[in-house]
């Protein structure tokens, strides 16, 4: 048996399914999760010491490629001053400084140390501050695991949800209204019945969940003219998009200004960090100036806004977003080329340091169409590009991640590889 089987099997003892997250399982691909032992820059080595190029960045953190010298160096700087203190620091004021100098419409952030905490707080600040209690969600957004997000859509159009997860009661959700991604008309019509009952919108605003799905020309701002028609919020759920597809996310990308966004990933450099913010007076009823409740023991912690801080002072640079874009289109034009030549149904998308890979006819702008993709194709390509030394996320429906350590080289072995890989597909 390999050393990943191995050590896949002695997990299996005592972490269900093996894994920490599920989609690390390899279950939708089939196999034995690779055991990660190092990565470095593109590169990833797993416990039988095969290197791979990673298009998962750790699902989104990894912009600078992985232990960035400077990165690790901030990390292990304020490591020996101390883990954890639970009292404020300077390094606090100096991230949310540096967020709110970059982000024009977060007034105030408060950190957290997670995506789902990020989301979930944000969604009990708007209905704090509004008064209200209903919200909305798209279908094929994620936005963290907590319970009142879990929802699939019901049957009809404006039928309320179904939970996604056993353990989430009907009560939970029963506020929670899940439309269709990029079909304005649905969100017009339950403002219309709704609308003085809706506190917020929350967003992918670039959906990187479903694959990579953007909005289409004038789905986000007619979001937010009903938000603001109606007084409810518009909560940005930029926990994958910022900082990842530019400098100010994907608002800053479409001019189309949330009254709160939530944002993660990127914002740790790897390290557990999340955020929420915006505007300073709807800010301003988080504890424990206001009514809102929201605390963290961990949040804020030292060594982890260490690393955050540095990251957000790499991406800084002049022409750090204009290169990152480069090396994607190339990644994503090169892979859709290659298949057509190969003439496999697959096509592309991308975005800042995103990716779209569909195994379907046309780039998808809703859920339906993304679930239209060739999975089975998909799962071959998957394993024959792993085989090759290449780790795609082990799903059909995510996005993928390009860092500033994808050179020209590691982009062009990933060609090289995905041009036979396709041959073979046919
Ligand atoms: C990853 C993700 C989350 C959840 O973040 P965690 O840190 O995994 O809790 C929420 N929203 C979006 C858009 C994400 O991509």
């Amino acid at each position: 048996m390999s050393r990943n089987s191995q050590l896949f099997e002695r997990a299996l003892q005592t972490i269900p399914g093996g894994v920490n997250s599920p989609v690390r399982a390899f279950r939708s691909v089939g196999g034995s999760p690779r055991f990660i032992e190092r990565a470095q820059g593109p590169y990833m080595w797993d416990a039988e010491g095969t290197r791979y190029i990673d298009y998962v960045g750790s699902w989104g953190p990894a912009i600078l490629g992985h232990a960035h010298p400077e990165v690790i160096r901030a990390v292990q700087e304020a490591a020996v001053n101390g883990l954890s203190f639970g009292a404020p620091t300077e390094a606090e004021i100096e991230i949310a400084e540096a967020i709110v100098a970059r982000i024009p419409s977060i007034e105030k952030v408060r950190l957290v140390s997670s995506g789902t905490e990020a989301t979930m707080t944000a969604i009990r600040l708007a209905r704090g501050a509004t008064g209200r209690t209903k919200i909305v969600k798209f279908e094929g957004c994620y936005h963290g695991h907590a319970d009142s997000l879990l929802v699939k859509a019901g049957s009809g159009m404006l039928t309320f949800g179904n939970p996604t997860s056993a353990g989430v009661p009907a009560e939970f959700i029963q506020h929670t209204m899940v439309l269709d991604y990029n079909r304005l008309e649905a969100a017009e019509a339950a403002f219309k019945q709704y609308g003085s009952e809706i506190a917020c919108v929350i967003i992918e605003p670039i959906a990187g969940n479903m694959n990579l799905v953007k909005p289409l020309p004038g789905f986000l701002q007619g979001l937010r003219d009903l938000c603001t028609q109606y007084g409810a919020l518009l909560i940005f759920d930029e926990v994958m998009t910022g900082f990842r597809v530019g400098p100010q996310g994907v608002q800053g990308l479409t001019g189309v200004t949330p009254d709160l966004t939530t944002l993660a990933k990127v914002i740790g450099g790897g390290m557990p960090v999340g955020a929420f913010g915006g505007r300073a007076d709807i800010m301003e009823h988080i504890a424990p100036i206001g009514n809102v409740y929201q605390a963290g023991t961990l949040s804020g912690n030292p060594v982890a806004v260490a690393a955050g801080l540095v990251t957000l002072k790499l991406l800084s640079e002049p022409g750090f977003y204009e290169r990152l874009g480069e090396q994607t289109r190339k990644l994503a034009e090169g892979l859709a080329e290659r298949a057509r030549a190969a003439g496999v149904a697959v096509c592309s998308d991308h975005v800042g340091g995103m990716f779209g890979l569909y195994f379907s006819e046309a780039v998808p702008h809703t859920f339906d169409e993304v679930s239209l993709a060739n999975v089975e194709r998909f799962k071959r390509f998957f394993h024959a590009m792993l085989i090759k030394g290449i780790y795609f996320a082990p799903s059909a429906f995510e996005a993928g991640f390009v860092s500033a350590a994808h050179d020209d080289a590691t982009i062009q072995t990933t060609l090289d590889a995905a041009e036979e890989v396709f041959a073979s597909l046919k």
